[in-house]
């Protein structure tokens, strides 16, 4: 209920943004298809500014997502949520 609440004002906030992957071009949602890891995964691996959906990430890292991979960003929370972890 409170997440639904939060979720609705989240999207709000980023709604003018438009975010592309940078390799396979897909629309990046915040309650869809982004994730936010930790900084010493992401910068192992990525650069600060590169921008991806949750599948290219998991290509990238050649493995897949784990909660421990998440921070405590909000879109981890309806990644989480849409995955069932
Ligand atoms: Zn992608």
């Amino acid at each position: 209920m409170v997440l639904k609440k939060v979720k609705k004002f989240y999207i709000g906030c980023v709604g003018n943004m438009k975010l592309l992957c940078q390799k396979c071009n897909t629309e990046i949602f915040v309650n869809e298809n982004m994730i936010m890891i930790h900084d010493n995964i992401w910068n192992t691996f990525f650069n600060k500014s590169d921008i991806y959906c949750d599948h290219c990430i998991e290509n990238i890292l050649g493995r897949n997502i784990t909660v421990l991979d998440l921070n405590d960003a909000l879109c981890n929370y309806f990644w989480k949520e849409k995955h069932n972890l």
